[in-house]
């Protein structure tokens, strides 16, 4: 089946979603829209629902022509690869037709058929204002924006904690198991989230740990057929007393030497710093750490908290700017939120073409299986109070991905309103519309009084 088999959807297909994260806006129809916003039809659209037959226009490249000689736009968006994602969602598409599983191929394929910009008088600035997301979790645009969104918050997030908490020094964890085969990935997944709740209940991490975010990921291995599950978090403890012993022992080994013993020895005492545990042996097999300590190491917990019959493998490290600097500044902040907040899958898993299709579509069915109405992110602590009423994950709001700029236009400052619908025959987003915006306020906002 080639992309042109698919049909546009119909109108009823096309659900809108509003920039703001309201369910009843989200029920609103695309035809309802359309009737807001003054009635005008879609012009690209025929009766019959089929779309109509453009070409490559003579008069210059991102110019379609239509059957009756009219040059129709391609949209131009700076901030987002619409054309390149909404190609993804007809691959997975595919995949999902090559299991039979025609009702999500069916969603993946209606999924951003439909965008809605605010534009101005020349159309040289235009800014998202809604679309039509699938909300599938494997439909690669929806998670793509998903995960901006989710990093842009748990920057905020961080940011306020900061503020609030100048002392809080941010670690990034990788709790891991060992890789399961497909049928076993979902039970792996409940495990985990099942591990962490038992692990940030224990009294040692409550005391060192006094904020955490943890996602689940999960990447796939072809040479083995397995998947790799595993929690990514981000840890705030305060940096004072737990950077003191780290940085000593990492230094000097198990000695530590020129300092107050006995203030290093109440650190550890009161357990505000946990040793990473296997690793931290010297080359003798010596535990580098004090012999009088007899507190936990996180392998050692992690370990307990799976039930597993195997030491785990647990990297912890603090975070890093982009050239790897190892200052706890907001770079690293935002490396650490981008780290942790990626998707729980990567779209090249399943739609990496030098994997043959029926593994793809079987990476991806498993996928779909596994992550169903799982939840994959959480919050605790400080990050938790800071983050108070915004719901990280199933807001549902997809247009906003990033942190709004000056230079987006706004219902009022925005001369005009655009519609564009994806041309499955030309495989891009084309203008069906563009109209007065009624909620123009700005200069010669005389629209408004008319
Ligand atoms: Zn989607």
């Amino acid at each position: 089946m080639t992309m042109s088999d698919y049909t546009t959807p119909t109108p009823e297909m096309q659900e809108g979603t509003s920039g703001k994260s309201n369910k009843k806006q989200q029920s609103t129809t695309w035809a309802a829209q359309q009737a807001r916003r003054g009635g005008r039809s879609v012009v690209a659209l025929s009766r019959e629902g089929r779309e109509r037959p453009l070409k490559p226009s003579p008069s210059g490249p991102g110019l379609y022509r239509d059957r009756f000689g009219h040059d129709v736009p391609a949209l131009r968006d700076s901030k987002y690869e619409w054309r390149q994602k909404k190609q993804k969602t007809l691959a997975v598409a595919t995949l999902y037709r090559a299991t039979d599983d025609h009702q999500h191929a069916d969603r993946v394929v209606s999924c951003a058929t439909w965008l809605q910009y605010l534009a101005d008088q020349a159309g040289d600035k235009r800014t998202l204002q809604a679309f039509n997301p699938c909300h599938l979790r494997l439909c690669p645009l929806c998670a793509n924006r998903k995960a901006r969104q989710m990093t842009a918050r748990l920057v905020r997030i961080l940011t306020a904690v900061k503020a609030e908490h100048p002392e809080a020094t941010l670690l990034f964890l990788t709790l891991t198991v060992k890789n399961v085969p497909g049928n076993e990935l979902r039970d792996t997944l409940a495990k985990l989230t099942k591990g962490w709740d038992r692990l940030a209940k224990r009294r040692p991490f409550l005391r060192a740990v006094l904020g955490w975010f943890r996602a689940v990921e999960i990447t796939y291995n072809p040479t083995t057929d397995e998947y790799h599950a595993h929690i990514h978090a981000i840890a705030a403890v305060d940096g004072r007393a737990y950077f003191r012993v780290a940085v000593l022992l990492d230094r000097k080994g198990n000695e530590v030497k020129g300092e107050d013993d006995k203030a290093i020895r109440s650190l550890y005492a009161n357990g505000l710093y946990i040793p990473h545990g296997r690793d931290d042996r010297d080359e003798g097999g010596n535990l580098k750490t004090p012999d009088w300590y007899k507190g936990p190491f996180w392998v050692d917990m992690w370990r307990d908290c799976m039930r597993l019959d195997y030491d785990p493998s647990v990297r912890i490290s603090k975070v890093t700017g982009p050239k790897g600097e190892q200052r706890d500044t907001d770079a690293a902040s935002y490396n650490a939120a981008l780290e942790a907040a990626k998707y729980a899958t990567k779209d090249s898993d399943y739609l990496n073409g030098k994997m043959p299709e029926a593994v793809r579509a079987g990476v991806l069915a498993t996928y779909t299986a596994a992550l169903h109405r799982k939840r994959l992110v959480a919050l605790g602590g400080w990050l938790a109070d800071a983050a108070q009423g915004l719901d990280l994950e199933d807001d549902g709001d997809l247009v906003h991905g990033d942190e709004p700029s000056d230079e987006d236009l706004t219902a009022a400052t925005a001369e005009m309103l655009e519609s564009y619908g994806w041309h499955f025959g030309v495989g891009e987003h084309v203008l069906k519309d563009r109209t007065r915006n009624p909620d123009y306020t700005g200069q010669g906002g005389k629209w408004k009084r008319q």
